[in-house]
């Protein structure tokens, strides 16, 4: 397979990605796919949806999870609401998590990605030995449908990442870096975090922001690729000095406008083929 080949999030009936046929008419040879509601995960669905993908020329390469319940309105609901922190939904979004990675495994797909959530960084607190619990067993789930688990990057700085992943201790235990989302929640500056986490990064978002006048307190901005702070040239540089030559996958979470978030998409698509022509 070409090095970085292009890719964008999408989505069939979950998740703020763009609809099948758009990425399609972006003319992109991969995605990561937001995994469907429930109801939509079953074999027949997955055997459809293959042909669907064969008709397009379109391979996934992660299946994402996400769970009802969770919002990023702010980032104090963030820490409330997402993943697999929050005790009062763990176990049932570990078990749909679980159902996620089988539904991957139907469509042949052998990474599965998440948002864990906001693990606490203090070691004595109950809560972080109960959130590297979790991961171990999603993380044992994935392995015996042979998948490698992909942790969102964005709501931890690289240093408390890199300290998860080896308490957890699972060889499948990768990173989906975002560097957006480093800008998005303050947790640091993108680039230097790529370089620190780069042996673990497994697949990347290729997704723009711009600083909060007080980053960690509030939200940066999410921007079209290319006018943020992350710095496009910078990231591919990185990726390609850490070895990475997996998808460019192009995230742009604004699905309430889907005509702008095409055209920004496409945007982003033309400005990743010439910096791929210019470094790759
Ligand atoms: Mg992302």
């Amino acid at each position: 397979m070409d090095q970085w080949p292009l890719g964008v999030f999408a989505s069939i009936d979950a998740g703020l990605g763009v609809r099948l046929e758009v990425a399609h008419d972006l003319g992109v040879p991969t995605i990561q796919l937001h995994a469907p509601h429930q109801h939509t995960r079953t074999k027949p669905q997955a055997e459809r949806f293959l042909e669907q993908l064969e008709k397009l020329g379109i391979r996934i390469s992660v299946v994402f999870g996400g769970f009802e319940g969770e919002s990023y309105a702010d980032i104090p609901t963030v820490v409330e609401t997402v993943g697999l922190v929050p005790p009062a939904t763990r176990a049932a979004r570990l078990k749909e998590m679980q159902e996620i990675s089988d539904f991957a495994r139907l469509l042949g797909v052998s990474a599965v990605g998440l948002h864990i959530g906001f693990v606490p960084h203090d070691h004595a607190d109950p809560l972080h030995a109960a959130v590297v619990r979790v991961a171990r067993q999603l993380c044992d789930h994935c392995k015996s449908n042979g998948q490698n688990l992909h942790l969102e990057t964005g709501q931890e700085s690289a240093d408390t990442l890199l300290d998860f992943l080896h308490e957890v201790g699972r060889d499948n235990l990768f990173v989906n870096f975002d560097p957006a989302n480093m800008i998005l929640y303050g947790s640091g500056e993108p680039i230097e975090a790529l370089r620190k986490v780069g042996r673990y990064v497994r697949s990347v978002h290729c997704k723009d922001a711009k600083w909060a006048a007080r980053p960690g307190k509030e939200w940066g901005r999410e921007v079209p690729l290319g006018e943020g702070d992350v710095g496009m040239e910078d990231f591919l540089r990185t990726l390609k000095e850490i070895g990475y030559t997996g998808p460019l996958t192009i995230e742009r979470e604004i699905p309430q406008e889907p005509e702008r978030q095409k055209e920004e998409i496409g945007r982003g698509l033309r400005l990743l083929n010439d910096l791929k022509a210019k470094i790759g």
